[in-house]
């Protein structure tokens, strides 16, 4: 068969990203991989040893090389993917410099055996330092195997440089995981020094690779994610909140089928879990992105690890969006238009002005937010006792959003603990909720909601307006914010340089102090964190206000209230945590408690 490896001509050499490609023993294991993808194995196994330090062999079921071609591939620039300059855009091999072999052979012992189908025999090369030190025939089977020992033994100012067998082989075992769930039709197998760390059959989705490879903890948690847009097309899983790790090593991305790590994606991924997530939390993600190959330049880096976009904006949309919408049921951004209020409620009443509304009937005994849910449409006549168990109140109103998964309304209503917590529970979990944030949730989903349409909160006129007086950089900050602030019913005015008047509260607010709230509020507007990025600023002082205006005690609140509640949150298809990213409830299985009372059944 005609070979297929060419060497590069020098204007297109001068164009490729150059630099070094093995930095270490996970690059070189990168490379081979790509190579056997490129070559469309379909079986690959990876053995190294030492953390690779002292062998890394990835052996491939695919077309192999033929006996000239073998001898080529070792070439610098020698390649079978790309010709001319034109093909460097829209890329669709995972190599294209034909580079990373001669490099690999270069500083290190490395051996070639490799057959393609229309060869009788298999070749076999050795070299030692990039020099060629023997070559012969082989019986084989038609693939490659590159075997590649004692990496940097001609080069010790590198081989220092490598931590020990363990942290290498981690990187190589993370990298053979982000390939194996990149290709799941490509069975992947994986040993460090003799043991098996990876075994992972090919199947036919993304899905069932995923299934093999994390624990049942893992996949009882993602959500997944599908989402199409002009730019381009979504696929993959995030970890429902409040399942989140402490660095970014859990995301996961791809774009078309490389792994990369990329702001653009990062940034849209943390602004989609913005309000579900503590800050300097991350979620487990594992996403696909698919463009059309002239839409993204992966000739940007020598590792081939970061890509450039051609539309940058698109790309974080469809990111933003696509896993919004799989977290709460609707896109990030509103549509534009009037917005289907989520929450029960007369039209465009928020929630928030029920709490004035109903007071002057109250007992001032009673908590402000107790009343809110007691004015809440389908909860019917505040009751004194708990009622029984299971029983399911009528959820009236039709859902707008996604019904959150197993609805709440259907659970059996134990009773209150101190603080705020309640106390339910299904056929198989004890479950004990915190009221509070669950409160929050609602109160900040519908915030949000009231703030893009530019819907205004009630306030309560105070009868001798309260006047505050700010350091200049506070003043400065309170005076930008001041819509937002009119928006939750507050009627400040601004008189002098640092002064303030507040003639108005919010009626949520129900008499409280405003000014403990103000404070917190000029402390989120100062946060140098969120500099640069007004709508998350805006939103983290309206998880302020929601955190201040929910309920904090359970004391006064009435087994109707609590129905409502429940109500509302199967409604609200808003995700399971309150906005700063805490669960709203926390499950024991009857199971366990059986278990620990000595029970065998
Ligand atoms: P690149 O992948 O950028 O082309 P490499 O140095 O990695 O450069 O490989 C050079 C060439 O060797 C490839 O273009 C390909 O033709 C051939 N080759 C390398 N590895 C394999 C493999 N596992 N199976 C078949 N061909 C391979
Ligand atoms: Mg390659």
């Amino acid at each position: 068969m005609a070979n297929r490896i060419r060497i590069l001509d020098e204007k297109v050499i001068n164009r490729i990203a150059a630099g070094e490609v093995v930095e270490r023993p996970v690059s070189v294991v990168k490379e081979l991989l790509e190579n056997a993808i490129d070559a469309q194995a379909v079986s690959i196994r990876i053995d190294i040893e030492n953390g690779g330090k002292k062998l890394v062999r990835v052996q491939d079921n695919g077309i192999g090389m033929s006996h000239d071609d073998a001898f080529n591939a070792l070439e610098r620039h020698a390649t079978s993917k790309l010709t001319s300059e034109r093909d460097l855009v829209g890329i669709a091999t995972m190599g294209f410099r034909g580079e990373a072999l001669a490099s690999i052979a270069s500083v290190s012992r490395l051996k070639l055996i490799t057959r393609e189908e229309s060869d009788p025999a298999g070749t076999v090369l050795v070299v030692e330092g990039g020099a060629l030190r023997g070559s012969e025939q082989i019986g084989m089977g038609v693939g490659t195997i590159v075997e590649v020992r004692n990496l940097f033994f001609n080069v010790p100012v590198r081989r220092k440089f490598l931590k020990g067998n363990e942290t290498e082989a981690g990187h190589i075992r993370e990298l053979v995981t982000k390939f194996a769930l990149a290709f799941p039709s490509v069975g992947f197998s994986y040993t460090e020094d003799g043991k098996v760390k990876m075994d992972a059959p090919p199947v036919s989705s993304t899905f069932e690779r995923i299934y093999t490879l994390y624990s049942r903890d893992v996949r009882e948690n993602l959500i997944e994610v599908r989402h199409e847009t002009r730019a381009g097309t979504l696929h993959g899983y995030v970890g429902r909140p409040p399942y989140a790790r402490s660095n970014l090593r859990s995301v996961l991305t791809f774009v078309n089928g490389r792994s990369v790590r990329d702001r653009v994606i990062n940034s849209a991924v943390s602004r989609a879990f913005s309000n579900l997530m503590e800050r300097g939390r991350y979620p487990l993600a594992i996403l696909f992105v698919d463009l059309p190959p002239e839409e993204v330049d992966v000739n940007v880096h020598p590792q081939k690890a970061e890509v450039r976009f051609v539309r940058p904006q698109e790309v974080f949309d469809l990111l933003v969006d696509g896993v919004h919408t799989a977290l709460t049921g609707a896109p990030f951004r509103p549509p534009p238009g009037p917005l289907e209020p989520i929450l029960p409620r007369p039209p465009s009443t928020p929630v928030l002005r029920h709490m004035r509304e109903d007071k002057p009937e109250q007992d001032p005994e009673r908590s402000p937010s107790a009343t809110a849910s007691a004015a809440l449409p389908g909860t019917g006549q505040p009751g004194s006792e708990l009622g029984p168990p299971n029983q399911v109140p009528e959820c009236s109103h039709p859902l707008s959003l996604a019904p959150q998964e197993g609805r709440y309304s259907a659970l059996g209503i134990v009773g209150k603990l101190p603080g705020s917590f309640l106390v339910l529970h299904d056929d198989q979990d004890l479950i004990v909720m915190d009221h509070h944030a669950a409160h929050e949730r609602l109160l900040f989903d519908d915030l949000l909601r009231s703030d893009r349409v530019g819907e205004r909160f009630e306030s309560q006129d105070l009868l001798i307006p309260r006047v505050f007086s700010y350091p200049p950089v506070e003043a400065r900050a309170l005076a930008s914010h001041l819509d937002l602030l009119h928006a939750a019913g507050f009627r400040i005015e601004e008189f002098g340089d640092n002064d303030f008047a507040v003639k108005g509260v919010p009626s949520w607010l129900n008499d409280q102090d405003p000014e403990p709230l103000l404070n917190s509020l000029i402390e989120v507007m100062l946060d140098t964190g969120l500099r640069g990025d007004p709508a998350r600023k805006r939103e983290e002082l309206l998880k302020t206000i929601a955190c201040r205006a929910a309920m904090k005690e359970s004391k006064a609140m009435q087994t109707e209230e609590i129905r409502a509640l429940l109500c509302q949150l199967d409604r609200s298809g808003s995700p399971a945590v309150c906005p700063h990213g805490r669960p709203l409830t926390v499950r024991m299985p009857f199971s366990d408690i059986r278990k620990r009372m000595g029970r065998k059944s």
